[in-house]
């Protein structure tokens, strides 16, 4: 009998799994893949460079429309919604938004990959005609039919995490003047408070106006139901459109209500082969799960494509036999700002303190490429290391041209536990256009390599 395979979530994770699953298993299989939304494999990455215009089309954003899902042999059924999970029957109740039916889908094995929903302020007002949440391609297709009809002058983007700071760029390419309001006192707080700076003189830099250390505390509405102004501590900041940058939280009710187990943080748990924990024939992947800090030892939700995609083939394979798995992430992402480049990697110091690491770490300013070449900036690398070891923690750079890719260099030191003694004998590329003699990250690394030495003596 061929094995049916029910796939919930029509994207990156879901897809990836239910086309490696096809691609090694042929016909033995029949997967039928649920999408609640009008595309399939999208990027989602993708929507701020739409909004500023740097995309035409939405469809430049797909990787693959259903129609070619569907001549590669996988039942994906658009527009149709999975209501609930019923684990002890072996099937999902699902309802068909288009044709306005509901019926029942029987699985051998199920994939969840439902994503994340972004968060939303309980606050009356933030459901209001002209708030947008940007999480998937229908919100953006929204947020722009909105930008196109209203022709806003004023936008507010609350929250000034990477997906706030990449929005309030796009909206100020696309014409609006922009107020970016968040909580913290910095925006980017996925770096350390030191680095922070930087990334705010940039959003200044290109217009946008950065209220920080300012909360939300309601978004008020005109007599049309569109919003008017978003409500904070400081006073009242008018908008015509305000889009939510607020971050995201695994989107798992249907996998709560159906009793699988959740983390504390509400992501699904599963092996390192993507097999939800307890049971064998159910996996999950992408923004729905948690996955294993390999550096803090923690299990945490890192909501990115890169994990999302890398999952859905590790699922895919282990759906046709095959073996694969993912051990878990050192804590990797980029981002930018106009020309500024912004890029981590490993445990911030609260994150190296909170996992229980003594550490030493040092920061760098050092050119972008040879320091005579014409159009050599700074970049600036932060290194954390472990105090006596001097095992590699996290590093960050925020920088020009170069510097947000030379992360992974960091990335890939991280992930085989390498110390900053090693790193310090890298054989790094070099060639003026591209770096100095002693490449940043040598530079950093040499000098967290002495301050772990230092440290060590202090010891004797
Ligand atoms: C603006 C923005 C910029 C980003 N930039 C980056 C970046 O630069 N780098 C990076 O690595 N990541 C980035 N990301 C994150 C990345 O897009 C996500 O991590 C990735 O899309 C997660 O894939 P997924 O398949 O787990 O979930 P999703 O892409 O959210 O897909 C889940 C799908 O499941 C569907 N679904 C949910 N529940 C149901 C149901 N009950 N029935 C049927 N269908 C359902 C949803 O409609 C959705 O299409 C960005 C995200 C956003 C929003």
């Amino acid at each position: 009998m061929t094995e049916r395979i029910v796939v919930i979530g029509g994207d990156a994770a879901g897809m990836s799994a239910a086309a490696q699953a096809r691609r090694i298993s042929g016909d033995a299989v029949q997967i039928v893949a649920f999408e609640r939304g009008t595309y399939s494999s999208y990027s989602a990455c993708g929507i701020p460079y739409w909004v500023a215009g740097d995309i035409g089309e939405p469809e430049r954003l797909i990787a693959r429309s259903p129609e070619a899902h569907r001549h590669n042999g996988i039942d994906l059924r658009m527009r149709t919604e999975v209501e609930e999970i019923d684990l002890a029957a072996g099937r999902v109740a699902v309802r068909d938004r288009a044709a306005g039916r509901s019926y029942r889908e029987g699985f051998y094995s199920l994939v969840i990959a439902t994503g994340a929903v972004p968060v939303r302020p309980p606050l009356p007002g933030a459901d209001a005609a002209g708030v947008f949440g940007v999480q998937t391609l229908d919100d953006g297709a929204a947020l722009l039919g909105g930008l196109d009809r209203a022709r806003p002058q004023r936008a507010v983007v609350v929250g000034g995490g990477y997906i706030g700071v990449e929005m309030a760029e796009a909206l100020v390419r696309h014409g609006v003047a922009v107020t970016v309001v968040d909580q913290a006192a910095e925006p980017m707080t996925t770096l350390d408070p030191d680095m922070r700076p930087a990334v705010h003189r940039a959003m200044e830099g290109i217009g946008i106006d950065v209220h920080t250390g300012t909360a939300v505390t309601g978004f008020q509405t005109g007599r049309d139901g569109r919003i008017r102004a978003v409500v904070t501590g400081g006073g009242s900041i008018p908008a015509d459109v305000v889009v939510l940058g607020l971050g995201v939280r695994p989107d798992t009710a249907l996998a709560r209500e159906a009793g699988l187990p959740l983390g504390d943080q509400g992501g699904l748990r599963t092996n390192v082969q993507m097999q939800v924990l307890g049971h064998d024939h159910i996996w999950a992947g992408g923004d729905c799960v948690e996955v294993l800090n390999l550096v803090s030892g923690r299990y945490q939700h890192v909501a990115l494509g890169t994990h999302a995609n890398k999952q859905g083939r590790v699922i895919g394979h282990n759906l046709a036999g095959s073996y694969a798995t993912f051990p878990g992430v050192v804590g990797t992402a980029v981002s930018k700002v106009c020309h500024l480049e912004i890029a981590r990697t490993g445990l911030r110091e609260r994150d190296a303190a909170r996992a229980g690491f003594a550490y030493v770490t040092v920061t760098v300013r050092s050119p972008t490429k040879a320091g005579y070449f014409p159009g050599t900036q700074k970049m600036r690398v932060k290194m954390t290391a472990e105090r006596l070891t001097g095992r590699l923690l996290g590093v960050q750079i925020v920088g020009y041209e170069g510097a947000a890719k030379r992360i992974d260099t960091a990335a890939t030191a991280l992930w085989n536990r390498m110390t900053v003694e090693d790193l310090t004998s890298l054989d790094l590329a070099y060639a003026p256009p591209f770096a100095p003699v002693w490449d940043p990250i040598l530079v950093a690394a040499r000098q967290v390599a002495a301050a772990v030495r230092n440290a060590g003596e202090g010891r004797r």
